[in-house]
């Protein structure tokens, strides 16, 4: 029966290949279509002579979630993924002082003794209240919400209180810590979507608090392995992945998708179209103007959407003394917020974030020489800055400031190889609407019901899996994206699949 459905799937990024690697196992024919030349989206991996470096994600946050997907596979993750825990996870820099920041309550308390007057309690009470809030909320959020009795559940009702709404993360961690610093250190995290702290809704203190009982891992080669290891498993259940396959636009017949128009002109028909490109560019780019209510290009328009990010890939042939995860503050972190979010303006005074893999990940740069890659939070392109002329300004800048605040003074000297990403870049090379790295934003009045939903409401045999929907960014949400909307389409072909106890990671609170 499902072998005669073909499913086509537009675009290769974690959530287009996680909806694959889970319909062709219950056995869809899948069809998945990319533009570039490699798997994985802004996930995929950047080749530069001998360095390799992940385009986007490197925090892997939440891997019970992935092994999952794998196990919904009857496939073990690790006989296709090698894993790294990190402990210390990272470490913070500030302009008075560093944390280092550990996975373990016990070096994590002695290093807030070390760091902050206020020292350790607040972090104690933090994880065990958090714990609580993630445990509610986390099975609530991950549930699909295609038609608004899906809001009438007892569970969702017993979670409101623990929504925290209206406040921010920033105000929610007031509760646990006084200095603003401290807060700092658990609230750095709301960059992860996008987001502001102090505008990120409370809900989502559950990212700092995962990585504090979870943990992070690295993958060896990089979290493009990921995207490798789900299209591997699409091949050997039979799929097939058509990358430099860019789709000019959907086949839309009485308002159902019924398949694909290729940029060179061919067509692909199949009995459901999922859809992975981002979102907001997929509705703008794929389908015709006066198609779309709802999601109109001018609606879509109005809607708010995450910052951007510049992106410095450097392939040195120096090795240099930093941790695997250094992210510093700017000075004026307030303000640097206010140009990204409010003014949307250039930061004289930067937030940066430098990922330094190949010392703990041989494989990614030559013996002596390290692959750096570096992500400076931008507005988004609604600032309307002609990155054209931007550009060498902001990568001087970014590497004065990695020789100020890290000490890499000598940096220049040992530069190899270098790719810039700049948010026109995102936008243009990568299909990322308004080069928003992180998508429509995570604000009440667009998230459950009313982020774009699964089963995509405006046009019939169409799904929608990847950060622009529902849950939301970050791998571990993109992957559930794919759980809902391959379970969505095996019920309606009456396909059944393996269950499997959904969410039995959680830690007992
Ligand atoms: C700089 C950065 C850092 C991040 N860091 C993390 C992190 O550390 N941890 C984490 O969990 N998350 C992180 N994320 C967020 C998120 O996990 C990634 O962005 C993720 O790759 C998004 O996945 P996706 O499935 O939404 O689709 P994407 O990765 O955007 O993939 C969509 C695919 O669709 C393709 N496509 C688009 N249009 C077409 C078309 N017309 N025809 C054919 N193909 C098309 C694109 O080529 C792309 O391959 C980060 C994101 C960025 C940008």
């Amino acid at each position: 029966m499902a072998q005669s459905k073909h499913i086509i799937i537009v675009g290769a990024g974690p959530g287009g290949l996680c909806a694959g690697m889970l319909l062709s196992h219950r056995g869809f024919k899948v069809s998945v279509y990319d533009k570039h030349a490699e798997v994985g989206g802004r996930n995929r991996a950047i080749q530069l002579g001998d360095f390799r470096f992940d385009t986007g994600p490197t925090f892997l946050l939440m891997k019970d979630v992935l092994d999952e997907m794998f196990r919904l596979c009857d496939r073990n993750s690790e006989d296709y993924l090698q894993f790294q825990a990190l402990n210390p996870m990272y470490k913070l820099q500030y302009d008075d002082r560093e944390l280092s920041v550990y996975s373990d309550r016990d070096n994590m308390s002695a290093e807030l003794e070390r760091v902050f007057d206020e020292g350790s309690a607040g972090y104690l009470r933090f994880m065990d209240k958090e714990r609580q809030r993630f445990n509610k909320l986390y099975p609530c959020i991950t549930r699909e919400y295609s038609s608004w009795t899906s809001l009438l559940s007892l569970d969702l009702f017993k979670a409101i209180p623990w929504l925290a709404f209206p406040k921010s993360v920033f105000a929610n961690l007031g509760q646990y810590f006084s200095q603003e610093k401290m807060r700092l250190a658990f609230c750095f995290q709301s960059k992860y979507l996008g987001m502001s702290p102090w505008d990120c809704p409370a809900l989502f203190t559950m990212l700092p608090y995962l990585e504090h009982d979870y943990g992070l891992y690295h993958v060896n080669g990089g979290l493009n392995q990921i995207a490798h290891a789900m299209a591997n498993v699409i091949v050997e259940n039979g799929g097939s992945i058509h990358t430099g396959s860019e789709v000019a636009s959907l086949i839309i017949e009485n308002r159902s998708v019924k398949g694909i128009k290729l940029s060179n002109g061919e067509e692909i028909r199949g009995d459901e179209v999922v859809i992975n490109a981002d979102f907001a560019h997929a509705m703008t780019h794929l389908v015709a103007k006066d198609q779309l209510q709802k999601y109109s290009p001018a609606s879509l328009q109005k809607r708010d959407y995450s910052c951007s990010t510049f992106m410095l890939y450097l392939g040195l042939d120096k090795v240099y003394d930093l941790p695997h995860h250094t992210i510093a503050f700017a000075k004026d972190y307030r303000t640097n917020i206010k140009n990204i979010f409010a003014s949307k303006t250039l930061s004289s005074d930067l937030s940066f974030y430098v990922h330094n893999p190949s010392v703990k990940d041989p494989g990614l740069a030559p013996a002596g020489k390290s692959a750096l890659y570096v992500l400076v939070p931008m507005p988004n392109n609604d600032a309307d800055l002609d990155w054209d002329s931007h550009c060498q300004s902001v990568r001087e800048q970014v590497l004065d400031t990695l020789g100020e605040r890290l000490g890499l003074t000598d940096i220049r000297e040992h530069i190899e190889a270098e790719k810039i990403i700049t948010p026109l870049n995102w936008e243009r090379d990568e299909n990322v609407y308004k080069g928003a790295t992180f998508s429509l934003a995570h604000k009440f009045s667009q998230m459950l019901y009313w982020r774009p939903h699964n089963q995509f409401e405006e046009l019939d045999n169409c799904y929608l899996v990847g950060g622009g929907t529902h849950p939301g960014s970050g791998l571990p949400t993109i992957y559930e994206s794919a759980r809902i909307s391959s379970n969505l389409i095996s019920k309606k072909h009456a396909v059944s699949y393996k269950h499997i106890p959904q969410n039995t990671w959680l830690k007992k609170a």
